[in-house]
């Protein structure tokens, strides 16, 4: 029998669910707080949509960390190729980068969502705009709408509402008291693949604010990674800060303090550039010293005096380890509006098999809203999929079983 179900969110994992309910011929509702649909997969299209990426897929499944075990069956479901084949389904063929990053072959998003919406409509989905949740009615939920107040009191919904990074496009978090009032076990949300602020002179954040290192190598707990990333007024950022950074943030929350490690010079040994740097005029000055003895210049030779001011009183061998691990120290995360995603979210404690908030039964969750994390390279939006149609699979068998 035909049952209403209300998808509250309109991000990936709703719309994804939203196909695979209205698809088993049930009546779905998507209620998006913002005038348009999918605002930040939109803008994750803006550099370059990576929907997913091209590794073994234990590597792949390895990347949720602690979360791997809770996503798995939703993962295992739908996988890499999985996406890949229902973006080409909409007309979106995709391509492996050099990174193993997949990427649609237009790289942007909009062709895939406009497709994708069309898809849902066709499939009877009503696609409400301007809906905004504001929390629970009696047996029911709560919306400000263009019209006024409305109560919807379907059979099922879905919670698909994002995490808290970017919230102008829509994903504010304003639910996270609404069920914790519920007593749902909600984990604070953190940035995550974030920049980080660092005290930088104001000589340095003049003159060197946009500035990318590149070819660098660094390291934190989280392991070492080649590649460049970007000095900021704030600080530090870019994608070689975003794959440090759950394990910066954890070290600050835990210790108080963290650095990021960076080899300025990856592709020469402490022991050539000690030769090297021995070989230099002892009178020449420390900017040549260092261009002609370890290929440092601009902004990477102006890191190194940034962060050791007497590093020209170094000798040769103290100057090459400098060089080979210069540490960056990290004050704080940049805020969460300014994060590629967050952490952090509801318990997985809270849900059952079905994706099913246990107190509250009928009401299921999906996408970033729960408590896992990711690096960059499509392992978010790929998360998000797949949680979105395992919410959609755990409401048909709900509903089924009632
Ligand atoms: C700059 C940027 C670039 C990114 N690039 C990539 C990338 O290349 N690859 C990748 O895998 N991931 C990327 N991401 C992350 C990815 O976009 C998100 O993880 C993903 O969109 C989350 O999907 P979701 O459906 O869970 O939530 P969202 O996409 O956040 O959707 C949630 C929806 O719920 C709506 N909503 C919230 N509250 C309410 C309410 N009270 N009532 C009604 N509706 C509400 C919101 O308006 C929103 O439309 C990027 C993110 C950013 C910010």
């Amino acid at each position: 029998m035909t049952k209403q179900i209300a998808i509250i969110g309109g991000g990936p994992a709703g719309l994804m669910a939203a196909e695979v309910l209205s698809a088993a011929g049930h009546a779905v509702t998507v209620y998006e707080a913002m005038p348009t649909f999918g605002r930040k997969f939109l803008l994750a299209g803006k550099s370059g949509l990576n929907i997913t990426h091209s590794e073994d897929f234990s590597s792949f499944a390895a990347r949720f960390g602690t979360a791997c075990a809770h996503l798995r069956p939703a993962l295992d479901a739908f996988t890499p190729d999985d996406v890949r084949a229902w973006a080409a389904g909409l007309g979106t063929e995709t391509f492996v980068g050099t990174s193993g990053r997949v990427f649609p072959n237009v790289m942007k998003a909009s062709p895939l969502l406009r497709a994708w919406l069309r898809r849902l409509e066709a499939q009877g989905v009503v696609l409400k705009t301007r809906h905004r949740w504001l929390g629970f009615a009696e047996n029911g939920y709560r919306f400000e709408t263009p019209e006024g107040p409305v109560i919807a009191r379907p059979d099922a919904a879905l919670l698909a509402l994002g995490g808290a990074s970017w919230p102008r496009l829509g994903s504010d978090a304003a639910w996270v008291p609404w069920l914790r009032d519920k007593g749902i076990l909600v984990a604070d949300l953190r940035p995550a693949n974030c920049g980080f602020d660092v005290a930088w002179s104001e000589a340095f954040r003049e003159r060197f604010a946009g500035e990318p290192l590149k070819s660098v190598s660094t390291t934190s707990e989280a392991g070492t990674f080649q590649g460049e990333f970007v000095i900021s007024k704030h600080g530090i950022e870019g994608s070689l800060v975003y794959a440090h950074s759950a394990a910066l943030r954890d070290r600050l929350l835990e210790k108080g303090h963290a650095a990021l490690a960076v080899d300025l010079a990856p592709g020469r040994t402490t022991e050539r550039l000690a030769r090297d740097l021995g070989r230099q005029d002892a009178k020449a000055s420390f900017s040549n010293r260092l261009r002609k003895g370890a290929g440092l210049e601009g902004v990477k030779a102006a890191l190194l005096r940034e962060l050791v001011p007497d590093a020209n009183r170094m000798p040769p061998g103290e100057l090459a380890q400098l060089i080979k691990a210069l540490q960056i120290p990290v004050l704080r995360p940049r805020p969460i509006a300014e994060a590629i995603s967050s952490a952090g979210g509801i318990a997985w404690s809270e849900l059952d098999e079905h994706s099913m908030l246990k107190p509250l039964p009928g009401l299921f969750a999906a996408g970033e809203m729960l408590d896992w994390e990711a690096p960059t390279g499509g392992y978010l939006l790929t998360a998000c999929l797949a949680t979105g149609r395992a919410a959609a699979r755990g409401i048909e068998a709900w509903l089924r079983h009632r």
